[in-house]
């Protein structure tokens, strides 16, 4: 079974006032979810409008990410309160709370993201990771959302640089998914590697633009939408094979150093799609993908994103970080392992040392 899509979603400038009549026959005692102080205005107003409604609303928010502690201390709060629904309201860490968290319960969750910073809002999975920010695993949940509520105006009000984030996290879809799926005879996985080529194309033309330029230019609402939604619709046609390798693999092992910088997971899954083209060039002969750092680089810099594991705060020639990156990186249950050539952990520190030692060459 294959859960492609939320059921419903709403999208646009009025979606959450559009999602409301919607909301309140699914729900009679949401929970609302959320985390940064900084989106909880924004919690404040789906609060009223659901209390306004009648409904028995609850509220609560992530102390930690989206970890073990937080998720059980979120599951008790529910039972206790007898809450019939989960509403995720935030960035990818809440969503992902949100999503697991109903799942577990079988409850209906309605996610809300405040950002463009990630496609949580649209997929059956959670990444789960401790409190300290390191990732442990992903799950796949038994369906996506039931409503996805993607309202223009809330996402506006993020900073810019959660967007740029989410153009990082969605470039790496045609990336990951070209390298691990072309081989692929499933018609849909195929096609889910193309929406992906297109999605990118489409970052490319329109990220800066929707990054530097107003919101009501039609480059922002394609970026946020591209990077928000399509992103997510290519995860649920591709299914699980068409999700991630290196890009993603080295994201994961680059949350295991903690450091005092929390950096996003699209501005450290960009550094690692740099990584992992540098590995096809080296193992797999791809003439190409130098031209594609090239590309994204230029990119990136415009949207300030880090291009660097430096660049994330964090010096990989200290305190062994090249070894642990590698490690984990290179363990059994690791994403890399999807590359379609063989690599060695070797291979691993020596593209990162390589990388880090040049900075970047443009
Ligand atoms: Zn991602």
């Amino acid at each position: 079974m294959q859960s492609i899509s939320p059921e419903i979603v709403f999208r646009g400038n009025d979606a959450w006032e559009k999602a409301v009549p919607q909301i309140t026959k699914l729900t009679k005692s949401p929970l609302i979810l959320g985390r940064s102080i900084h989106t909880s205005k924004l919690r404040n107003i789906i609060f009223r409008d659901l209390k306004n409604k009648n409904l028995n609303v609850g509220s609560d928010n992530l102390k930690f990410d989206c970890c073990y502690e937080d998720i059980s201390r979120v599951k008790k709060i529910i039972l206790n309160n007898q809450h019939d629904s989960v509403i995720a309201a935030g960035g990818g860490k809440v969503l992902d709370s949100g999503k697991y968290i109903a799942d577990c319960l079988n409850i209906p969750c309605i996610t809300v993201p405040l950002s463009a910073s990630t496609c949580a809002g649209w997929t059956a999975l959670s990444n789960l990771y401790t409190r300290n920010g390191q990732f442990i695993k992903d799950v796949v949940l038994s369906a996506c959302p039931k409503v996805l509520v993607y309202d223009h105006k809330f996402i506006q009000t993020a900073p810019s640089r959660t967007l740029a984030s989410g153009v990082a996290d969605a470039l790496a879809k045609w990336y990951e998914s070209s390298i691990t799926s072309s081989t692929i005879e499933d018609g849909l996985v195929q096609q889910a590697i193309q929406i992906s080529r297109v999605l990118r194309d489409q970052l490319l033309i329109d990220g800066e633009r929707a990054f530097k330029g107003g919101f009501e230019s039609a480059s922002w609402r394609n970026t946020v939408e591209a990077c928000g939604l399509t992103a997510g619709l290519v995860g649920g046609i591709g299914g699980e094979k068409c999700r991630t390798a290196a890009a993603h693999a080295i994201h994961n092992s680059i949350t295991q150093i903690i450091t005092p910088n929390t950096y996003l997971h699209g501005e450290i899954v960009g550094v690692g799609l740099l990584l992992q083209l540098r590995l096809e060039e080296m193992k797999n002969n791809n003439k190409l993908a130098d031209q594609s750092i090239q590309q994204l680089l230029e990119l990136m810099q415009k949207l300030n994103l880090p291009t660097t594991i430096s660049q994330l705060g964090i010096n990989v020639f200290e305190n062994q970080n090249l070894d642990k990156i590698a490690e984990f990186t290179y363990r059994d249950k690791s994403e890399i392992h999807s590359l379609p050539f063989e690599i060695t952990k070797k291979d691993i520190v020596e593209v990162i040392a390589n990388f880090e030692q040049q900075k970047i060459k443009l």
